[in-house]
């Protein structure tokens, strides 16, 4: 009954986003933006977090603002209890992209506007606004990487001086995370050239996603896949090239699996590994030359896209969105926010880390 109610309500209310339970009268100190977050063990998500709270704050608006341990019914209850205790705006970063339906029907109901936050939610109609990086581009970006680090292509995309047969290895990100999807696509897009041809070779067979995903993104899971390839297919003498990899915290899984092969000790060369978020972990490992390379993701930029949205939908107006065609979440296709990422191999660490900021010349050199 309960759900056939909040679904009519909903229909009659007749209002999208905008129309919410906030008025223009309100001042920013009487309302309030629930911010979801899915867990705290990737720095990433502890610096969004971070990031978006202060913004919102330093306007004067209040923050709930939770992190859900990656475990589903603990964000599913955090957004329920965000919408009880009256939040106007919710910013969430969905931990199964599909597990939120009835929480954003809740939202719906109470006419709260939902911002989804670099993980498109799926499969509801109650999502009114998306903030991401372009999140093929990514992908496409990666799998450059990996072809640049090997010598098959020149940064500026023209033809290396190697020609291969290179074996390589693929990794995938959570399946449950709409991102993982368009990573995963856009590096095979972009390695299926190099693999028809031969030049690169997945020696397990592994290619497919379900086949190289790794649940919730967790690094051991990745060190442990690492291991079993190492013993599956490499306990012929022959050796892994490169390894692509979607996420810092999954290479240095893969990295530890490498190492403890013996990779990276005399002429035993490390295997071109790439990553994603520039976590200060991986890039003191391409300061040293152990990862190839990241992909940089300015989480300042994207918490500055989640307030200024936020703030629209909190005006009664909408977001402004820069795509309107890419992100079809099952249901409708959600207006978004897409900001570019950059490639940082060792030589662009200190223009494009150190220089804006995002990390010091000491943590760099440390790790921490
Ligand atoms: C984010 C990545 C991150 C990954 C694991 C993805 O949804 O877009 O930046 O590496 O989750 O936390």
């Amino acid at each position: 009954g309960g759900a056939l109610l909040a679904l009519s309500l909903a229909a009659c209310s007749g209002e999208g986003a905008g129309g919410d339970g906030a008025r223009s009268t309100d001042k920013p100190g009487d309302l309030t933006i629930g911010v979801s977050m899915p867990t705290q063990t990737s720095e990433r998500w502890i610096a969004d977090g971070k990031a978006v709270k202060e913004k919102l704050e330093q306007k004067g608006y209040k923050v709930d603002l939770q992190y859900a341990g990656d475990d589903i019914p603990t964000q599913s209850q955090q957004v329920d209890q965000m919408i009880t205790r009256g939040a106007d705006v919710l910013i969430i970063a969905a931990i199964d992209g599909t597990a939120l339906s009835s929480q954003l029907q809740a939202a719906a109901t109470a006419k709260i506007p939902v911002i989804a936050y670099d993980r498109l939610i799926r499969d509801s109609p109650n999502v009114d606004f998306y903030v991401s990086f372009d999140n093929y581009k990514v992908g496409v970006a990666q799998a450059n990487a990996l072809l640049v680090g090997l010598g098959l292509l020149n940064k500026d995309g023209s033809k290396g001086t190697k020609t291969g047969p290179f074996n390589i290895e693929l990794f995938a990100g959570s399946l449950d995370d709409n991102n993982a999807h368009f990573f995963f696509n856009g590096a095979m897009d972009t390695l299926k050239p190099f693999l028809d041809n031969g030049s690169l070779v997945v020696k397990s067979r592994q290619t497919g996603i379900e086949q190289v995903a790794i649940l919730r993104w967790q690094q051991e899971t990745a060190q442990k896949r690492m291991e079993d390839l190492l013993t599956s297919s490499y306990n012929d003498r022959s050796r892994v090239d490169g390894v692509l990899s979607p996420y810092d915290g999954l290479s240095r899984g893969i990295i530890t699996a490498l190492q403890n092969a013996g990779y990276g000790t005399g002429t035993n060369t490390m295997p071109i590994v790439t990553g994603q978020d520039a976590e200060i972990a991986s890039v003191k490992l391409i300061n040293d030359g152990v990862q190839s390379s990241t992909i940089f993701k300015d989480t300042r930029l994207l918490a500055e896209q989640a307030v200024i949205a936020a703030e629209a939908f909190l005006q009664g107006k909408d977001a402004e969105a820069n795509d309107t065609k890419t992100y079809d979440n099952g249901v409708k296709v959600v207006p978004s926010y897409l900001l570019p990422v950059q490639t940082v191999y060792k030589d662009d660490i200190k223009p494009v880390l150190i220089d804006s900021g995002y990390w010091t010349a000491e943590e760099v050199a440390t790790g921490r």
